[in-house]
């Protein structure tokens, strides 16, 4: 395949943001830190797709006093080039997405100016690795900055309404102040992945969860069990299947193998866009229906794994006890006994604020739907119930007033924000909405924070548009 310059479209892109620039005042007043330190109007901890598309659409309203940082190395951000074990993206080619709505920046023209417009059309999905690839030109190309290797490791309140993040990098620790936080940490960001605790009981060597590396040659010859119904569950058996591996079982939970893509029939403007004004009532009722589903296994990621003729998927077939016995471990389920070598557990993830170091202090102080929504009987959802709670601009609450008032500088921007905003962080198919909206949350509350100062600026505004001539001098 021909790889053809970006230059061209580059120039695009350019010549597209300064059409689209207006308007172009910076606006942001300037608000000093604990002994004159700088102090950033708006921190972003996670550079992956939602970081960069919050700080890309910040830029355009001119709020370019940003740190947007992440603790992965650059290229490495979000799971594209680590743990999304498929060659390609699952959602269509072309959801528009990080674009914010500019053609030039659209996965579409970048592949275009790429590799042609034959490729394109020839393209069935978009290869993972394109994917991230093109996150990181969009980055680039619209001059948002990025610190990576750098992680957040503690969040408390600081004097001046102020935030103080504790960021960790290969220099140390150091603090910055911030007004406001998002937390664009990806799915796990609000909680982490679940693994049975009979699993976590075994030797670590004989398990892997979603997100960890494996290496899969290791795995070639052994008997391999995955836990878990969704696309992630099948490329891990599948690349298990690939390495070589003796059998590989894929255990699901359900009775019946779900086949329903729930995030495809939400994925009109209508959902996307207003579901965050619904009443709780509905919030909870469609979202319980929707996350209650999860999502399908599409068709190439089933047909991956079904090639194989070592390979068989066991319904009804829950993880009740894992026991290392005689050198294999023993699997009980309501199915009888299975004995594998290793085991792979891809069964989602769960909000627990604890889980998180940056979250952990004040994760009892975190409003979470359970606190104010009693949904009818047969909509009880625990895990659910779990989810924070957020306000209309995406930022935590408080569960007992006065008790953690800078939580309302924190901004949802995981996977834990659907619950509150519908798809919204870690959703393609929704950035183009999610993302501006998440701005304009955050604009809306340093606007009205602010309020006073721009009253001030008002009244010492004194530039004059014209030059009386000498007769009007005095009028
Ligand atoms: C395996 C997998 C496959 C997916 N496939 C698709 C798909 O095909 N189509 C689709 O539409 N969606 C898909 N999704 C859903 C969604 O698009 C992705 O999860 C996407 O990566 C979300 O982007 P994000 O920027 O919100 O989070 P991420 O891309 O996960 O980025 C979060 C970033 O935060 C950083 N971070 C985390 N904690 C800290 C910290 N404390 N300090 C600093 N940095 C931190 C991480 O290093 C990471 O780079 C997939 C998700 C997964 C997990």
């Amino acid at each position: 395949m021909s790889v053809r310059p970006l230059a061209e479209l580059e120039a695009r892109v350019r010549r597209n943001l300064d059409l689209t620039s207006h308007p172009t005042l910076d606006w942001m007043p300037r608000t000093d830190g604990p002994d004159g330190a700088h102090v950033h109007d708006v921190a972003i901890a996670g550079a992956g797709q939602g970081g960069v598309a919050v700080a890309f659409q910040l830029m355009r309203e001119r709020v370019t006093n940003v740190l947007l940082f992440d603790k992965a190395p650059r290229g490495l951000e979000g799971p594209w080039s680590t743990y999304a074990r498929m060659p390609t993206l699952r959602s269509p080619k072309d959801y528009t997405g990080p674009d914010l709505g500019l053609p030039s920046l659209t996965y579409r023209a970048w592949h275009e100016a790429r590799f042609g417009d034959a490729d394109w059309s020839r393209l069935d999905l978009i290869p993972a690795h394109l994917w991230a690839e093109y996150l990181l030109w969009v980055r680039d190309v619209t001059g948002v900055v990025a610190e990576n290797e750098t992680e957040l490791v503690g969040i408390a309140p600081a004097p001046g309404d102020l935030l103080a993040l504790r960021l960790r990098s290969k220099q140390g620790e150091r603090t910055e102040f911030a007004r406001k936080l998002v937390l664009a940490t990806g799915q796990d960001g609000a909680g982490r992945w679940l693994v049975p605790d009979c699993v976590k009981a075994l030797p670590r060597e004989r398990w892997s969860a979603t997100d960890d590396a494996i290496a899969f040659e290791a795995l070639a010859g052994k008997d391999v069990a995955v836990l878990g119904a969704g696309a992630s569950a099948a490329d891990n058996a599948s690349m298990a299947l690939e390495a070589g591996a003796r059998t590989v079982n894929l255990f699901v939970r359900r009775t019946r193998m779900q086949r329903i893509q729930p995030y495809r029939w939400l994925t009109f403007s209508g959902f996307l866009r207003h579901y965050a004004d619904l009443d709780d009532a509905w919030r909870w009722r469609f979202m319980s229906h929707i996350l209650g589903l999860r999502e399908s296994i599409p068709q190439p990621t089933y047909d991956r794994m079904r090639a194989f003729a070592n390979f068989e998927i066991v319904t009804d077939g829950a993880w009740l006890d894992a026991k290392l016995e005689a050198g294999r471990v023993k699997l009980s389920t309501p199915r009888g006994v299975y004995r594998a070598d290793y085991l792979i557990s891809c069964i989602g993830m769960d909000v627990d604020f604890a889980a998180r170091p940056e979250l952990r202090p004040f994760a009892g102080a975190i409003q979470t739907w359970g606190d104010v929504y009693t949904p009818p009987k047969a909509e009880a959802n625990a895990r659910l119930a779990r989810y924070p709670y957020l306000d209309a601009n995406g930022a935590y609450r408080e569960k007992a007033p006065g008790t953690a008032p800078f939580l309302r500088h924190i901004y949802d921007f995981t996977f834990a924000a659907t619950m509150s905003q519908g798809a919204s962080g870690c959703s393609i198919n929704a950035m183009k909405i999610a993302a501006p909206r998440l701005a304009a949350g955050l604009t809306r509350a340093l606007f009205r924070a602010d309020i006073e100062r721009h009253w001030a600026s008002l009244q010492a505004f004194d530039t004059t548009v014209f030059e009386p001539a000498p007769i009007d001098r005095d009028k």
